[in-house]
């Protein structure tokens, strides 16, 4: 036990600030521990932490002895005499498993569909041992299992419910069984649901796709909980669409695929780990998909059914006559994927610059950034940037606030330190300039240059955002961000900002010069990642499947043409009365 002061213990917050969540707050402790510290309710919800439950279970896992996978509490903190945090051990650069389903981070990381199968293994493995120990997790989801240097760990155990003794309480609607929800609002966790969550999110990592998302037109409207309640999955006959860029499951074998349907259509709540350790132990390598397939198929079945996805995509795009006014402006053989406009991943895994042509070999998850010149190397990592500078062959780094979002322009980095202050270095010839910027609160902005910029600091019930020339906007945000998009159109100088919520919907706001023009919680999209959805005049253009859909939001009216390059995966940018499509293999322009 580690007693202090409470002034003592916000001033530790104060100096050594990490992050914020829901109901604590994160700050160093030492170099391998950092220390949780409870608030005394739920900012955005206003709920009271339960401190008295917090306190038991503390008390309780320190004794217990925990897999050395789980990060679990290793002394508990009094301030004042009052419980009030816990030490635990510290992950650095770590990753939520989430990034698993996404495409470039398996690039990066020359992640193949055998790699992930055995993260999947290591997930369910940390479940059956603590399930083993007397353990109910509650709220299994893609946050709460993270992947450090090729290990997974358990986080964020402090909710974790003890059998016979202690009801989890924390639950995730997208992973959350039916049977969950009991009368009068009561949630009731068990082992059995325990396995339900394990399984959608195996499924999740394993075929990129959420089991209960992709389009369901019968209804639309339906989120995550109704489609799980109703049990319909994206495995069943019930024509559910997954994208046309989703990568075909056939791979899987046929009785981890009943097991899936089993559980997420039936009532079978057994844990999925022994089907998944037999698909990893029998698994052959196809050159042509560059993948894994179950062995004991005569042939591999993701080549030939010939098919990229098990279930038909909804809407077939009409004949496509408009190959002539398709330009590549971009193509190499150097390309392993392209990241974005202005870096691609190289077959030897580098990131290159496209400008300048120069290399950064990659380390580990950090991005990689290039002054418009080439000659500063930027490195961002989750606590620190580090710069390696060719002028002065120097490399040196700077801290920053963990997690927190950066932009670059074509020499000026942009990134949030660690007393919340915008700061923006410019990185030239003559050395680096660095100049600090407004106060900020967990922000998402993005600077186009010194006078364009969007800035949107996320208080715990509302969101402000400073734009442009200074004019400001306030709206209600209670939401987690999961996922945005956030872009500027030059020739209406308005901002679109989409997010995705937790439960799998969307918000749409257009910021005009004085105003929020548009803020819409109904319409839905398909793009992956978001960003590549793009905003010009009064139309969002989305890219679909051999389409782009544009999104009237003066009549809110869809009309789609066909492109037959773009998919989901595509980034469109619009500028000159034309699109310019980035593709992971090559870049086009569209009308132009
Ligand atoms: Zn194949």
């Amino acid at each position: 036990m580690i007693t202090m002061t409470r002034r003592e213990l916000d001033i530790l917050k104060k100096n050594h600030y990490i992050a914020e969540g829901g109901e604590a707050d994160i700050a160093e402790y030492d170099a391998n521990t950092v220390i949780k510290i409870f608030k005394d309710k739920n900012p955005q919800t206003g709920v009271p932490i339960d401190k008295k439950r917090k306190e038991k279970v503390v008390k309780y896992f320190i004794t217990t002895k925990f897999p050395q996978s789980v990060i679990g509490p290793l002394e508990d903190v009094y301030a004042d005499r009052e419980f009030a945090a816990y030490i635990m051990r510290r992950l650095l650069d770590d990753d939520p498993v989430r990034q698993l389903t996404k495409r470039n981070h398996l690039k990066k990381n020359r992640f193949s569909n055998k790699d992930v199968l055995k993260f999947a293994i290591k997930v369910a493995k940390i479940v059956d041992d603590l399930h083993k120990r007397g353990f109910i997790i509650g709220d299994i989801n893609d946050q709460n299992f993270s992947i450090m240097e090729n290990e997974v760990y358990a986080i964020d155990t402090d909710s974790y419910g003890i059998k016979g003794q202690l009801y989890a309480v924390t639950y995730t609607e997208n992973y959350t069984a039916p049977e969950a929800y009991k009368a009068n609002g009561v949630i009731e966790l068990t082992e059995e649901t325990d396995h339900f969550a394990l399984a959608v999110l195996c499924f999740y990592i394993l075929a990129q796709v959420h089991p209960f998302g992709g389009n369901y037109s019968k209804q639309p409207t339906w989120k995550f909980k109704e489609r799980i309640e109703n049990k319909i999955s994206v495995l069943g006959p019930h024509g559910v669409g997954v994208r046309s860029v989703t990568p075909s499951w056939n791979w899987i074998s046929p009785q981890l695929l009943k097991k899936f349907l089993d559980i997420f259509e039936g009532n079978c709540r057994e844990s999925i780990l022994p089907e998944l350790e037999d698909l990893y132990s029998h698994m052959t390598y196809c050159k042509k998909h560059d993948g894994y397939y179950y062995s004991k198929f005569g042939e591999c079945p993701v080549c030939n059914q010939n098919a990229k996805v098990q279930t038909q995509p909804i809407k077939q795009a009409p004949a496509d006559t408009t190959a002539a006014m398709l330009k590549v402006i971009f193509e190499s053989d150097d390309i392993e994927t392209i990241l974005n406009d202005k870096y691609y991943l190289s077959k030897d895994h580098n990131i290159v610059h496209r400008r300048t042509g120069r290399r950064k070999a990659v380390t580990g998850n950090a991005n990689v950034e290039f002054t418009k010149d080439g000659n500063y190397i930027l490195e961002i990592r989750d606590d620190v940037i580090i710069i390696q500078d060719d002028y002065t062959h120097s490399t040196y780094q700077i801290q920053k606030q963990h997690k927190s979002h950066y932009d670059m322009t074509d020499d000026t980095l942009y990134y949030v330190d660690r007393n919340n202050r915008l700061k923006s270095m410019q990185l030239t010839r003559k050395g680096t300039c660095e100049t600090s910027e407004d106060f900020v609160f967990n922000p998402i902005f993005k600077i186009v240059d010194e006078k364009t910029r969007f800035i949107a600091s996320f208080y715990p019930k509302k969101a402000i955002v400073v734009e442009n020339g200074g004019q400001t906007h306030e709206f209600e945000c209670n939401d987690s961000i999961i996922e945005y998009a956030l872009r500027y159109d030059e020739s209406s100088k308005r901002w679109l900002f989409i997010y995705e919520k937790a439960d799998g919907s969307f918000r749409t706001l257009v910021f005009g010069n004085k105003q929020i023009l548009v803020d819409n919680s109904t319409w839905v999209y398909s793009a992956i990642p978001l960003s590549g959805i793009c905003l010009a005049g009064n139309t969002i253009y989305e890219p679909g499947n051999k389409e782009i859909i544009g999104l009237s939001i003066a009549s809110n009216k869809i009309k789609a043409f066909p492109c037959s390059v773009v998919t989901e995966n595509s980034h469109l940018e619009f500028s000159n009365g034309g699109f310019t499509i980035t593709n992971p293999d090559k870049i086009y322009t569209f009308g132009k």
